[in-house]
């Protein structure tokens, strides 16, 4: 590719980090990577009201979480930020000033009031609520007669209609938007002065000299909008691409509304899902491997990434299959980040009471069992409490036996030979045991299971026995021979 690749991902901080948004930025990201171009952040903060500095955080660490940290910006963990729309509303002023004096824009005076009252009317002729474009014919005389009335204009930019924009998109090919449709002259600067944001994003992608705009598809009559900005300004437009919406299974956009806090990344950082993970299947939602592979990380994606392989059809989010995802990262990403990240959730127990080696060996013991770390608490909880406790349910149903007491004590008596340290021996040990005394299956294992870890499933039963060593093995194993 000739053209120098310029990406940005550009939230607005109105909520927390969008899955969406995310979605986009991972796209934004590795097409900057594939063309060894550069992926910027930008937070598009003019909309005062409903922008705050808590949703501004949440991003930026989301993103940085997920691993898709920009190349020019916002130092990461530095303070903010350094792209903000608001920090330009002077330029953008001067921008609309140019637009009126080249005949593309106009003082518009209409009231809050009045524009309520046009949606009305056309609400009750069953028409499309659009801009009458009242404001493209004022004389100087009624301009003269609003101002003297107090009333501060909006700047309105002219869409000339009927007439059809078009361009070929990185996704979904050809598209064509009849002005028409694009409810009438645009307000680009609001009466406060504060730019609207289909002016201020042409500004900054002109200004930040942008290659490509890749985002959703809710975008597309926007992109419409903006090409006529920037036909206006005659600056060349950007290359778009319109990546497809997610959705849910029961084919409905993925919102705030309806999902609740599960359309928010920060929902799946607390309940221990890796970024990886997140990462890997976002990136596969709407974009295939070449080779068809599941499993693969940023730097993989990111040779081989395009936007033509990006499909047209919507994305559907499936959390089972992205617990799916998580599990095979929790089994598979090196032991001690495992480890590290499992701390957050294990503060209920006194983990200074074990060197790294025996926690590490702990996680890498129940981490194939995991959908996520939150469940690394309980799974880690036999290993970490000092007494443990055996339900009523279980010492009756597995403790209670004949045969029961027997497999308890013989591994009791044998507990000084045993090797110690090698879970895979420790496990030979309890099937020699279980040969001596002619059993095995659920009546050989269950019953040391439930005394050494109070449940019937769980990690490697050599595992067990190795790790809580023979102390407490001895401990468990009388106490539950003394129910
Ligand atoms: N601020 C817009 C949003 O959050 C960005 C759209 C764009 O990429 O131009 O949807």
């Amino acid at each position: 590719m000739s053209t120098v690749v310029r990406v940005r991902i550009a939230p607005s901080p109105t909520g927390n980090l969008h899955v969406g948004t995310a979605r986009t930025a991972l796209y934004n990201y590795l097409y900057a990577k594939r063309y060894g171009g550069t992926y910027i952040l930008r937070l598009e903060d003019t909309d005062e009201e409903r922008s705050n500095e808590n949703y501004t955080r949440d991003i930026v660490e989301g993103l940085t979480w997920l691993g898709l940290t920009w190349d020019e910006g916002l130092e990461v963990g530095g303070p903010y930020p350094p792209y903000r729309q608001t920090e330009k509303i002077d330029h953008y002023s001067t921008m609309a000033n140019q637009l009126i004096a080249k005949g593309k824009a106009y003082l518009c005076y209409a009231t809050q009031e009045e524009l309520a009252t046009l949606k009305e009317e056309q609400k009750a002729a069953n028409s499309a609520p659009r801009y009458d474009n009242r404001g493209r014919e004022l004389s100087e005389v009624q301009r003269k007669h609003y101002q003297e009335a107090g009333r501060i204009p909006s700047v309105r930019f002219l869409v000339d209609e009927p007439q059809v924009v078009s361009w070929h998109d990185h996704v979904k090919g050809e598209i064509a938007i009849d002005t028409s449709d694009l409810g009438g002259d645009m307000v680009i600067v609001k009466s406060n002065g504060v730019a609207i944001y289909n002016f201020a994003v042409v500004i900054d992608d002109v200004d930040m000299k942008m290659s490509h705009v890749i985002r959703g598809e809710d975008h597309i009559h926007n992109t419409a909008k903006q090409l006529l900005i920037y036909e206006a300004l005659e600056h060349k437009a950007p290359e778009f691409g319109h990546a497809p919406l997610i959705f849910d299974l029961e084919r409905q956009k993925l919102s705030k509304r309806k999902h609740g806090e599960a359309v928010h990344i920060d929902h799946y950082r607390v309940l221990g899902y890796m970024p990886e993970a997140i990462v890997n299947y976002l990136g596969q939602m709407s974009w295939t491997h070449p080779e068809g592979k599941e499993i693969y990380d940023l730097e993989e994606a990111a040779a081989l990434f395009d936007l033509d392989k990006v499909s047209k059809s919507p994305a559907v989010f499936d959390l089972a299959r992205l617990n799916w995802f998580n599990s095979q990262y929790l089994r598979n990403l090196p032991l001690e980040t495992i480890v590290e990240r499992a701390q957050p959730y294990l503060t209920a127990y006194d983990t200074s009471l074990y060197s790294k080696a025996e926690l590490s060996q702990m996680v890498a013991s129940v981490r194939e069992g995991l959908t996520t770390l939150a469940e690394i608490g309980p799974a880690l909880s036999f290993y970490l409490t000092a007494e443990l406790a055996v339900s009523d349910e279980l010492k009756s149903s597995v403790l209670n036996s004949d045969n029961a007491r027997k497999v308890l004590s013989s591994l009791s008596s044998t507990l000084a030979s045993l090797p110690w340290g090698d879970h895979q021996g420790c496990k030979k040990a309890v099937d020699a045991l279980g040969k001596e005394l002619t059993l095995k299956g659920k009546d050989l294992y269950w019953p040391l299971r439930a005394a050494l870890s109070g449940k019937t499933q769980g990690p490697d039963l050599g595992a067990i026995i190795s790790i809580l060593g023979a102390e407490r093995v001895k401990s468990r194993l009388e106490s539950a021979l003394n129910h």
